[in-house]
C-alpha cells in the first residue's frame, strides 16, 4: 500500500482549474520528485498534501487515512520550504524546539530529539548561535532541524536549495540525500530544475499546465521519455 496516495486530485482557485485530477503513489520510505515548469502547480500539490490548501476533488491519504479534511498538525508532516524563515531571535536549538513545545511535548523528549538532529545535521557546535551567525548551508540544516525533530512520516520539500549559491545547492542535494538514506522518511521534494529531479530521486513525476506527463524513474525517463515535452525538459541544461 501507497504510504501517500493521490488519488484523482484536482484544485481549482476561481474559475481556474490549476490541477486536472492527478494521481501518484508514494511508497514507504520512497523519494520521490515533482518536476516540471513554474506555475504547473508543483507547489499546490505539495501545499494540499500538507493541508494548506483544500482539496477541490479526489482523496489524498497518508498511511491508511484519507486527510482531505484533517488540518496540517494531525496529518503527520513536516514540511520545508524555499524561505525557510528561521526565527531571528531565537537561537539555533530553540528555532528546532519551537514547534514541538508549542505542541507540549515533554521537555525531556524535546531535548533529546533536538540533540538528535543537531547530531545527524552536524549543527551540535552552533545550538547557541543565532541564525544571522550562521552561513546559508547552515541555515538550511536548521530549517531541516525543525522538521527532523518532529519525527514524521512524510516530509515535504518545496524548491529548498533555491535561494542558495549554485555550489551550495550542489553540497545540499547530496546532504539531503545522505539525510534520507539515513532516516528513510518517506520525502516529496519539489523542483523546477531538472538536474535536482534526476540526481535525487527514486522516482520522478513531471508536470506541465496542471497535469501529469510521465511518472518513472530517472534513467527511465531519459531512456524512454514518453513525448517531446519530457525530452525536452528532462534533457535541457539546468
Ligand atoms: P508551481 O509551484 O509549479 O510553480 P503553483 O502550484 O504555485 O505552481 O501554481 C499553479 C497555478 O496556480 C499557477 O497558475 C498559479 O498562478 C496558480 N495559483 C497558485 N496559488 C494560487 C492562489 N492562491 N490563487 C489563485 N491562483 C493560484
Ligand atoms: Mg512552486
Amino acid at each position: 500500500m501507497a504510504q501517500v496516495a493521490i488519488t484523482n486530485v484536482a484544485k481549482v482557485f476561481g474559475t481556474v482549474k490549476v490541477l486536472h485530477e492527478v494521481s501518484v503513489d508514494i511508497a514507504d520510505g520512497q523519494f520521490v520528485v515533482l518536476v516540471g515548469p513554474s506555475g504547473c502547480g508543483k507547489s499546490t500539490l505539495l501545499r494540499m498534501v500538507a493541508g494548506l490548501e483544500t482539496v477541490s476533488g479526489g482523496t489524498i491519504s497518508i498511511g491508511d487515512r484519507i486527510v482531505n479534511n484533517l488540518p496540517p498538525a494531525k496529518r503527520d508532516i513536516a514540511m520545508v520550504f524555499q524561505n525557510y524563515a528561521l526565527y531571528p531571535h531565537k537561537t539555533v536549538e530553540q528555532n528546532m524546539a519551537f514547534a514541538l513545545k508549542l505542541r507540549g511535548t515533554d521537555p525531556a523528549v524535546v531535548a533529546e530529539r533536538v540533540k538528535r538532529a543537531a547530531d545527524i545535521l552536524d549543527l551540535a557546535p552552533y545550538l547557541k548561535r543565532y541564525p544571522r551567525q550562521l552561513s546559508g548551508g547552515q541555515r538550511q540544516r536548521v530549517a531541516m532541524g525543525r522538521a527532523i525533530v518532529r519525527d514524521p512520516q512524510v516530509f515535504l520539500f518545496d524548491e529548498p536549495l533555491s535561494n542558495l549559491d549554485a555550489k551550495l545547492r550542489v553540497q545540499m542535494r547530496t546532504e539531503i540525500k545522505e539525510l534520507h538514506q539515513r532516516l528513510k522518511t518517506t520525502t516529496i521534494y519539489v523542483t523546477h530544475d531538472q538536474i535536482e529531479a534526476m540526481t535525487m530521486a527514486d522516482k520522478i513525476v513531471v508536470m506541465r499546465d496542471g497535469r501529469i506527463e510521465q511518472v518513472g524513474a530517472p534513467l527511465q525517463l531519459f531512456d524512454r521519455p514518453a513525448n517531446l515535452f519530457v525530452a525536452g525538459f528532462i534533457g535541457s541544461p539546468a
